[in-house]
């Protein structure tokens, strides 16, 4: 990284360097979607942090409706778990990089951030036999060298329009602040797994799950994955 983009932090103050690193449309550590066509009544459930051992729970939910998601799979949760990583993908579902461990990126420099996200997607093309096409930042934290790990691996970057904060609200409560962010194009956040922990739990947000896809296909959404929400001709 150059010497500039350093110096040139402190004088823009932390409030933009907040933003830049964590805003769902900021681009200054590289480009990031948060946000698909506004045109057509269609959506994405996406989902970090997986795979873990719930996922298949997840996995029943959306197949009750025919509903195809994104999962933002880390690689050493794949390498724990293939077999579930393994169904993900049999499913039908779009797989994405989540990085390998879950790091902070700000803690971390360029080549080790890019030797992490290359882990993920060897870990994640060698068991699933997907290549991701998406990456989304742990924390949804970007950092110095990410946009050049980025474009070395052939990855767009995917906030989100709207987070649940699944990790810390009950099921009632996810569904009601998902549901009223909700509109045509919008890329939704959901976790099945917690970071990198073993058996976490994510209860909540199976039960949001099963309330939110009937209730948003009522709605008239399309749910889609991430690829097909952001390319819908291909
Ligand atoms: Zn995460």
């Amino acid at each position: 990284m150059t010497r500039f983009a350093y110096s040139a932090i402190p004088l823009a103050g932390s409030a933009f360097l907040a933003w830049a690193v964590r805003g769902r449309s900021a681009a200054v550590f590289g480009p990031s979607v948060w946000h698909g066509p506004r045109g057509r009544r269609a959506i994405a459930l996406t989902f970090d942090d997986g795979p873990s051992e719930s996922t298949p729970q997840i996995l029943e939910a959306l197949a009750r409706y025919d509903a195809p998601a994104t999962f933002f799979q880390c690689g050493a949760n794949v390498e724990r778990l293939p077999a579930v990583a393994r169904a993900v993908a049999a499913a039908g579902h779009a797989i994405g990089n989540h990085s390998y461990a879950h790091p902070y990126l700000f803690a971390h420099g360029p080549s080790a951030i890019e030797q992490d996200l290359r882990r993920a997607q060897e870990t994640i093309q060698t068991c699933t036999g997907i290549r991701p096409a998406w990456f989304r930042a742990p924390f949804g934290a970007r950092w110095f060298g990410l946009a050049k790990a980025l474009k070395r691996l052939e990855l767009t970057g995917v906030m989100w329009t709207a987070i649940g904060y699944d990790w810390n609200l009950k099921a009632e409560g996810v569904v009601e602040r998902l549901a009223r962010r909700t509109a045509n194009g919008a890329i939704l956040c959901l976790h099945d797994g917690r970071e990198l922990r073993v058996d976490p739990d994510i209860g909540e947000t199976v039960k949001a799950v099963r309330q939110l896809v009937p209730m948003l296909l009522d709605q008239g959404y399309k749910l889609e994955t991430v690829n097909r929400l952001l390319c819908p001709t291909t």
